[in-house]
């Protein structure tokens, strides 16, 4: 018998890490220590008080029925509850708002509920996979837009092409963004509404490392921006603020439309998220700010001992304002895998190689603030043994 899986499947461009994870495991196997800052999985434990949550919600025989497809209405009140805090916006639990099975998953099930075959969808470049890759699974044709150093990675709207615009359904974005820890001031979700009001365009936008933010810089929503809401939603995690990437629990707001659009799609696929791990991210959420300013400390303490020892290793890398990363360019003439998989075998130090992220990430590699500070002088010190130095050029 032939086995040919659909071609949703076969449109994906190669999966880079899985080179990548190849080289890995052949390292590990040769005794090497690997020191690895290529994820986005943070490296701490959820905090103690969501798993005295967890633990006690285990106890409770409700909670371990199917749970409600929507989820409970007092996490989807936590949600809103939370947006209203952190942001100022008020939204309605029952309509414009819907728990999710990681954001991931709702991230690539919104393609699949808005986007027929054919349809232009812009997705920047570089970008986290799931927002081309989800497009790409739902037979989209996409318009990746070029994102450059010299425009601080953002958007400029003005150089997508009127033709373009008009045949757009969605724009996908991310700001904090992942991979390149750019933020995008205010003004430029202005631009965005207005863009997309101008265009009719829905807005999809992942918001999951707003917490992330250092320096007394606050991430914007685009559910704050007059218009906002009528044209789109927002995606955002408890995975990163809270260390609970392995729990699985994500949420979308915003237009109460689209969200209901997704809402249909899930009834079909899956039964909402375990009520135990409903009653933990409530928890969660409603942990005090002192809590998320440990969070910033611990990533900004890292994230100002990485750039310092990269600067002596002759890198030059700009102070991020967010995210648990840093983007950094590779040495002349290398490409991004070439780079990434000649450190990892010299120093077994695992980056991530900006193509991962979309053509626009070439020349790039991502490194995660996931290792304590010793662990990251570590990796410093073996870039520096092994002659990894920025102007070296080749090899
Ligand atoms: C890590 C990450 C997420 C989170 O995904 P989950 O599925 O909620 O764990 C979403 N968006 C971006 C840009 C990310 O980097």
């Amino acid at each position: 018998m032939k086995i040919e899986t659909a071609d949703r499947l076969r449109v994906l461009p190669p999966y880079v890490f899985a080179r990548l994870d190849e080289l890995k495991a052949r390292a590990r196997e040769q005794g090497l220590d690997l020191i690895d800052l290529g994820m986005g999985n943070p490296d701490g434990p959820a905090p103690e008080p969501v798993i005295e949550a967890a633990k006690a919600a285990f106890h409770n025989p409700l909670n371990h029925g199917y749970p409600p497809f929507e989820g409970t209405g007092s996490f989807r009140r936590a949600i809103t509850d939370w947006y209203n805090r952190r942001y100022g916006v008020s939204l309605d639990p029952d309509r414009e708002a819907l728990p999710l099975l990681g954001s991931k998953e709702g991230l690539t099930h919104l393609a699949l509920a808005y986007i027929n075959p054919g349809d232009t969808i812009l997705v920047p470049s570089p970008a986290y996979p799931p927002h081309f890759r989800g497009p790409l699974i739902a037979g989209a044709d996409l318009y990746p837009i070029l994102l450059t150093a010299e425009q601080d990675w953002l958007i400029d709207f003005t150089k997508i092409p009127d033709a373009i615009a008009q045949k757009a359904k969605i724009l996908y974005f991310n700001y904090p963004s992942n991979p390149t820890a750019a933020t995008a001031p205010r003004e430029f979700f202005e631009e965005a509404v207005a863009f997309a009001q101008k265009y009719d365009i829905m807005l999809v936008h992942d918001l999951c490392y707003a917490e992330l933010a250092f320096d007394g810089y606050q991430p914007t929503s685009l559910l704050e921006i007059p218009g906002g809401k009528e044209i789109g939603v927002e995606f955002h995690t408890l995975s990163k603020t809270y260390n609970m990437a392995g729990w699985r629990v994500g949420f979308v707001v915003g237009n109460s439309q689209i969200v209901q659009g997704l809402r249909t799609l899930k009834t079909n696929l899956d039964y909402g998220l375990f009520a135990v791990l409903q009653t933990a991210a409530e928890t969660a959420l409603s942990l005090p700010d002192s809590y998320l300013q440990e969070v910033q400390t611990r990533y900004r303490t890292r994230r100002d001992f990485l750039i310092d020892g990269f600067s002596k290793l002759g890198w030059s890398v700009p102070k991020t304002r967010a995210t648990m990363y840093l983007w950094v360019p590779c040495p002349p003439g290398l490409t991004s895998t070439d780079f990434a998989l000649s450190v990892l075998e010299k120093t077994g130090v695992v980056m991530t190689p900006g193509n991962a992220f979309g053509a626009g990430g070439e020349g790039y590699v991502r490194v995660s603030l996931i290792a304590d500070t010793p662990r990251l002088g570590e990796a410093i010190a073996r870039l520096e043994q092994a002659g990894i130095h920025y102007h070296m050029g080749g090899g």
